[in-house]
């Protein structure tokens, strides 16, 4: 055999390879239990006397191999808990070949989301109702049956699920028959799949519906699968998945790889969803809505969720990274393609502009210290857990823009049809991709990404017109939210893809050119007025302009692209918290771009720094700051009014419903949220036809000003909501009320049945972030660590955690710190130290603009 070395503990050998695995499994739904059989074909690849096989949480009764003529060779198990392993120690030494390795076990439907584990839900009657469910990724495939539990271990499937008469029961690939066991169950066998890897197996069972069959221009059948009554929130989904399914079938060159595609909603669910090859698994909210209800942000997510699982079925299912330190480069290309084919689904959304906000995050976490490189080294599960993060999804996803438009999306996409082409059903590495993008480009592309996927954080690219206008100055530095001084790293440069826009009389032309060094001049044909890097705000890097030159900006902001506007509020906050600009800065430049802006993503960004500012300022200045919201956000309410007029844009409603939450929360407009009010009050009333931003906003109003029995009705209405989206808002906004009392009526709820485990840490963090409870909302927490610990699923622990950026005195962050060092979070050790390096930010800009921000305020 060949040991795993001891720097790579958790891989297992390559001496035992399998090909296919038989497998039957016979959930219990009652017990909560199953059992389960698995044949595994392998090739042996040199003389064994033991096999290794991950195994966790299973008990495993028996093991034996099967040689080509029926040799048996019988194997005494013993797990290895601490490895996740079952070690079969063979009586006799196998000699290499083909062999059948099959084990007997028996497990466990656990209530920790992974794995295979048990949903439920509460029909209409008051019955509860169980199904079980599994999720495998990363390595939750071993605690459903043995198995190589790698993902370049691809394999063939055939799968046998046995239920109990009238259960659903759905796998991988279509239904081949349904048999009547002696005992009256049902056996339902699944066509074998093509290989694939174990983190994409997928099993359901349970009392479930199935819509009927939508048939995509390719040919797939396309279902929803979903707890029964909601059938009629299906329908918006199913198009959605027609649409993306046909439309990577064209952008890949590749018809989709399965034999149908079921999508699943689950009432219990830790992810957003989960790319199981043609069994897609949803949170309910993702997948299940009513377009008359729902806002437009509501209905772009859930679109976006699904095109981001089915391109997963392309990149991801079908090309498969070779381990989990490529787990960046599946996540970041399928939300890049989210991004894409929403946009063509639904261009009246902007997708690529609203992508501004997602960008933001990424930037957020990759100015601190305690960022990682996009590829980051993986060796434990614990590693891998770590990387589903805002700098896998959102900087990944961020940087293939960039190169995409670079490149020109035509070239960008002849390579990644070549790269499909070349490695389907197999596994890759990240340079395999840049390798097929730089012959089909001929340019230098793995030059270029390199200096973005292997060192961490980002440039900062410094503007200055020269030679009066002549000539434009470019330099980078590495752009840091605290302190700035220091590291080796400050070194770091990066080849950056430069897009200027020039001004000169009224006249606009783009330049292009890669900063390659420190520093670049580039001399412009005729003198220009102004310059703005970054157009179309697809480069993931900052821009530091002069006073004047910023000032000319604002002044041709009707010159600028939505995005553009968005990009020099954000620049200007980032420089805010790394000490190089004011809070008064940031409250003269919303102000400055208030008077005419339109644009909803660019009042998303604005609402969003004046929601900050009112964060750091001092309480007595804070009426101050109210009214200079209101200064702002009063003329856009009178101009749009509070109904929505015939054949409105999706996003002047959703602006609409921006300026609204902004002034009753913010703003403190007593108008509004008296108005706001009255609106909710027909939603209570079941008045039908409301504009849903409008409501959506007045539920946060309504929350922000509530009172204890508004918190009655938050409560109910939460769990009596006609859509999962609707109950979500009021389940997230409990965290917004003012009162003390109430707040502490929210945590006890979060911990009680009364919030599904896959919620707890969204509503938790909403209350950390409340601004005048967050530390009532940390006392609580840490009393109760171990039972938060229980009940969430434990990617959820560090989501919640990422609250405390919120609590922003010196004392409190004193103590969320020392808590932390006693109780660390192995599963998200670094997503953990950015979010208390966010703090010591957070704690910063509040000594340094505070009074600044008063001061500013008063005069
Ligand atoms: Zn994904």
């Amino acid at each position: 055999m060949s040991p795993a070395t001891p720097s790579d503990p958790y891989r297992l050998p390559r001496s035992v390879v399998p090909s296919h695995y038989n497998l039957t499994l016979e959930p219990d739904l009652d017990a909560a239990t199953f059992a389960g059989n698995v044949s595994i074909d392998v090739e042996v690849t040199e003389p064994v006397d033991e096999i290794l096989v991950n195994a966790a949480d299973l008990d495993i009764a028996s093991a034996r191999l099967v040689g080509p003529n029926g040799t048996e060779v019988t194997g005494i198990v013993t797990l290895d808990l601490e490895r996740e392993r079952a070690i079969i120690d063979l009586e006799d030494a196998l000699a290499p070949g083909a062999w059948r390795l099959d084990i007997g076990f028996t497990g466990v439907l656990n209530d920790k989301l992974v794995g295979f584990y048990r949903s439920t839900y509460v029909d209409d009657d008051g019955i509860s109702h169980t199904l079980a469910v599994s999720q495998m990724e990363s390595t939750h495939a071993r605690r459903a049956f043995p198995c190589f539990d790698e993902p370049d271990f691809k394999a063939t499937f055939g799968v046998t699920l046995v239920v109990a008469e009238g259960l659903t029961a759905i796998s991988n690939s279509a239904t081949i028959d349904v048999d009547t066991t002696p005992d009256g169950r049902q056996s339902h066998r699944f066509a074998t799949t093509m290989p694939m890897s174990t983190y994409l197996v997928a099993f359901v069972v349970g009392p479930l519906e199935v819509t009927e069959e939508r048939i995509t221009a390719g040919g797939v059948p396309i279902r929803v699968v979903h707890p029964p009554g909601k059938g009629h929130l299906t329908p918006y989904a199913l198009d959605a998945a027609a649409f993306a399914l046909d439309y990577f079938a064209d952008w890949f060159g590749i018809p989709y790889p399965g034999d149908k595609l079921d999508l699943v909603a689950v009432p219990d669910f830790a992810f957003g969803a989960m790319e199981n090859l043609g069994c897609v698994t949803f949170r309910e909210v993702l997948l299940l809505i009513d377009p008359d209800t729902a806002t437009q942000p509501e209905l772009e997510r859930l679109v976006d969720v699904v095109a981001h699982e089915l391109a997963h079925m392309w990149f991801g299912d079908l090309v498969t990274m070779g381990w989990w330190e490529g787990i960046w480069l599946n996540e970041a290309f399928a939300t890049f393609m989210e991004m894409l084919c929403t946009d063509a689904y639904r261009p009246q959304w902007q997708r690529w502009v609203s992508f501004g906000l997602s960008r933001t995050a990424a930037f957020d976490v990759d100015a601190l210290a305690a960022t990682r490189p996009i590829e980051f080294p993986v060796i434990s599960p614990e590693d891998a857990e770590g990387m589903f993060d805002l700098l896998t999804y959102e900087k990944g996803a961020a940087v293939l823009r960039m190169l995409e438009q670079y490149l020109g999306p035509d070239v960008f996409k002849a390579g990644i049809q070549a790269y499909i082409e070349a490695h389907q059903y197999g596994n890759t590495k990240t340079t395999d991709l840049w390798d097929a993008i730089e012959s089909s480009s001929g340019e230098p592309v793995r030059r270029i990404m390199d200096s973005w996927i292997y060192q961490g954080g980002f440039p900062l690219v410094s503007v200055a017109l020269e030679r009066d206008g002549a000539a434009v100055r470019l330099t980078q530095q590495r752009f840091r939210s605290l302190d700035p001084a220091g590291s080796d790293e400050d070194a770091s440069l990066w080849a950056i893809p430069v897009t200027l826009k020039i001004g000169r009389g009224g006249d606009v032309v783009d330049e292009r050119v890669l900063l390659d060094g420190d520093t670049t001049t580039l001399s412009l044909s005729a003198p220009a007025d102004w310059v703005l890097a970054n157009a179309d705000g697809s480069g993931f890097y900052r821009a530091r302009y002069g006073d004047a030159a910023r000032a000319a900006l604002v002044e041709h902001r009707a010159e600028l692209l939505p995005i553009e506007r968005y990009g020099l509020v954000d620049d200007v906050w980032a420089a805010v918290l790394a000490g190089e600009a004011t809070a008064p800065d940031v409250l003269a430049l919303c102000e400055a771009l208030a008077v005419d802006e339109e644009d909803l993503s660019v009042w998303q960004r604005i609402a969003a720094a004046l929601g900050s500012l009112d964060r750091y300022v001092p309480d007595g200045s804070r009426d101050a700051l109210a009214a200079a919201v209101r200064g702002m956000a009063r003329p856009h309410l009178d101009r749009l009014g509070w109904e929505p007029v015939a054949d409105e844009d999706e996003r002047t409603s959703q602006l609409r419903g921006t300026i609204i939450r902004l002034l009753g929360t913010t703003g403190a407009d007593a108008a509004v949220a008296t108005q706001a009010r009255a609106l909710h009050d027909q939603v209570l009333d079941g008045t039908t036809g409301l504009d849903p931003a409008v409501v959506s906003a007045a539920v946060d109003i309504v929350a922000a000003t509530g009172t204890a029995s508004d918190l009655d009705m938050f409560i109910e209405r939460m769990e009596s909501a006609p859509t999962p989206q609707e109950g979500q808002r009021y389940q997230y906004a409990l965290g917004d009320f003012p009162g003390a009392d109430e707040i502490d009526r929210v945590l006890d709820l979060a911990l009680t049945d009364a919030v599904r485990s896959q919620n707890v840490a969204f509503v938790l963090r909403r209350v950390l972030l409340n601004r005048d409870h967050g530390d009532r909302a940390w006392a609580y927490l840490t009393h109760n660590w171990a039972a938060v610990n229980d009940k969430l699923p434990s990617m959820s622990m560090v989501r919640m955690a990422e609250g405390v950026r919120g609590l922003s005195t010196p004392a409190l962050a004193h103590e969320v710190e020392a808590f932390f060092a006693e109780h660390p979070l192995p599963q998200a050790t670094k997503t953990l130290s950015q979010h208390l390096e966010a703090l010591r930010v957070n704690v910063g800009v509040r000594e340094r603009e505070a009074d600044r921000l008063g001061a500013a305020l008063e005069t």
